[in-house]
């Protein structure tokens, strides 16, 4: 007997199992489903790995195994991936990486919500597997490894880990002790249905124990494959149901909610390559912790899975598009450095920025309501592409969405196209009026002349607005304008020669009253005019063309600028 190490899991793990147990019960099928990918995933990262090193490519092709002990009551997922060592068991499968983690947990906590979405929203993983057992055990070699470890748990805020027989294969081998009740997850047509409905879209082969026709005993060991086995991208669309599409999502993602939409494309010619981009419907818990390390973009070469590769692959503004890209071209040796200046990376990318806009515009065209869902989730992202990507900044503009002085509420948006079509007789410009805030921006009182004219004004109320207005100059033809900023010329927005009469009129009339403010403010000031921008409040401050917004200035002194 070797000796039994025992380790405490982390905090943060103990609340995790608790949540999942608790609020995936109805959903507990789930849990093949995701030791399924994981094994799968560990498949990749073996075939990646032999790329290197090839004595690491004995022991097999890559391949799945669900076995039943229908005596001891257990079910077991085998894989001959990549396999854990001692130390990445007790990491892998004893605490949570991820940032934000524990003011996640907390606010689910809080709001004693943790129904399936919340908590999918989280990547359920390994973890869920103590949904359906009391005591799970996983036995496992790290591929060009001689030791063998087991990790054992029964979710009870600790786990042991002990040496394992050194003639154990390489990869990893999970065995669930199911709970009382959970027989149905021993029975062969079960798990058949479950692959079927989860799992067929996995690459590698997935197998179970042969039946003999019309009898329950299995024949002899012998096994058969009971999934498709071919990565689903590599398959023709018209052969990939909407239901296979989201559950090859849910592998890649690891997210637990349907995707949004996606987009299929395979592109021949100079070079080949097919893509598969999905946008999820929800931005996860740490979307806005991941700014750094973007993640989402598997790169696979001739179906081999080399690395993520969303930084190289996607601009920052699209680093909420999930999916797959499979090139038959780049050498199965490229490093991330090689990735970062190639000429043939550098036009998949391309594609891939068109691909991801042309989903975005056709979700927005045909089903607007789901883009209003897509926007209120990841807006802020996408307006970034304004001023990141250039060239092809008036398609990022025609996907913005903004309130207007005709919205109620701050979820009323408007498109620039939308704007331009409702747009008053003789209005040239879009006009717009940056601000910290809905209210704010609705109540500001440089508003109130183009009101009063019936022109529209844009309220981008949003923190990021600011920068990103500074790169809204022109949409099809039209100036964009901030109406804080400069002269509005409303001679040309309606009114009239008996509008402007009148306008010249009061202007004489305040001459006195203008001359002693100049007097008062002095070298405050840079100028004192009489307003054609207000109807009702007496005065308001203005900038000149190019001065940094009032807010702005503000936040950058609140910042101690
Ligand atoms: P995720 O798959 O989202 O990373 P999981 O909870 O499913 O989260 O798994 C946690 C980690 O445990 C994985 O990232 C992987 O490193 C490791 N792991 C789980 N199952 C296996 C396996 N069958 N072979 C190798 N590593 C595994
Ligand atoms: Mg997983």
């Amino acid at each position: 007997e070797t000796p039994v190490e025992t380790h405490e899991f982390q905090a943060e793990v103990q609340q995790v199992l608790k949540l999942v147990i608790h609020s995936l019960y109805s959903n507990k099928e789930i849990f093949l489903r995701e030791l399924v990918s994981n094994a799968s995933d560990a498949c990749d990262k073996l075939r990646f790995e032999a790329l290197q090193d090839a004595s690491l490519a004995g022991g097999g092709e890559p391949a799945i195994e669900l076995r039943v002990d229908g005596e001891a009551r257990t079910l077991s997922v085998i894989d001959n991936g990549i396999g854990m060592s001692h130390d990445e068991l007790a990491a892998n499968l004893g605490t949570i990486a991820r940032s934000g983690t524990r003011e996640f947990l907390e606010r689910l906590e809080a709001g004693q919500k943790a129904d399936a979405q919340l908590i999918g929203q989280f990547g359920v993983g390994f973890y869920s597997g103590f949904i359906v057992a009391d005591r799970i055990s996983v036995t496992s070699r790290r591929a060009g490894s001689e030791e063998v470890w087991t990790w054992e748990s029964a979710g009870d805020g600790r786990f042991t880990l002990q040496q394992a027989p050194a003639d154990t294969p390489r990869g990893t081998h999970i065995t669930l002790h199911l709970r009382e009740g959970e027989d149905e997850f021993l029975q062969d047509w079960k798990l058949r249905s479950l692959v079927n409905t989860y799992s067929d879209h996995i690459g590698f082969p997935i197998r179970m124990a042969k039946r003999v026709e019309g009898d329950d005993k299995d024949a002899g060991g012998e096994l058969e494959t009971i999934n498709q086995a071919a990565a689903l991208w590599t398959r023709s669309k018209a052969d990939i149901g909407d239901d296979e599409y989201q559950a090859f999502y849910k592998h890649v993602s690891h997210d637990f909610n349907d995707a949004l939409a996606w987009t299929h494309n395979r592109v021949e010619g100079n070079q080949n390559f097919t893509s598969l981009l999905y946008l999820p419907k929800q931005a996860p818990f740490d979307f806005q912790y991941n700014r750094e390390e973007r993640k989402g973009l598997k790169l696979y070469i001739k179906r081999v899975f080399i690395m993520d590769a969303a930084e190289q692959m996607l601009p920052a503004y699209l680093r909420f598009v999930r999916g797959v890209v499979d090139s038959d071209d780049l050498p199965l040796n490229v490093s991330r450095e090689i990735l970062q200046n190639n000429r043939q990376v550098e036009r998949i990318r391309g594609a891939l920025v068109k691909r991801s806009l042309d989903l975005l515009e056709k979700l927005a065209r045909e089903e607007a309501e789901k883009y209003t869902g897509f926007w209120n989730e990841y807006g802020s992202v996408l307006k970034e592409g304004v001023a990141e990507d250039a060239s092809n900044r008036e398609r990022v503009m025609k996907l913005l969405r903004f309130p207007s002085t005709r919205s109620d509420t701050a979820d009323q948006l408007v498109s620039l196209d939308e704007y331009i079509a409702r747009m008053a007789a003789g209005q040239e410009s879009i006009y717009y009026l940056t601000a910290d805030g809905f209210n704010a921006a609705r109540n500001n009182p440089q508003l109130e002349a183009l009101k009063a004219r019936g022109i529209e004004v844009l309220l981008m109320h949003e923190r990021i607005d600011e920068w990103v207005a500074g790169y809204l100059s022109e949409y099809e033809g039209k100036r964009l304008r901030n109406v804080a900023k400069g002269e509005l010329d409303l001679d040309t927005l309606g009114g009239g020669e008996e509008d402007k009469a009148k306008r010249e009129e009061s202007a004489k009339a305040a001459e006195g009253v203008v001359a002693r403010l100049k007097g008062i403010l002095g070298e405050n000031v840079r100028e004192v005019r009489v307003s054609e921008r207000l109807t009702e409040s007496p005065s308001c401050l203005v900038l000149e063309e190019y001065d940094m917004a009032l807010h702005m200035q503000r936040l950058l002194k609140a910042a101690g600028q």
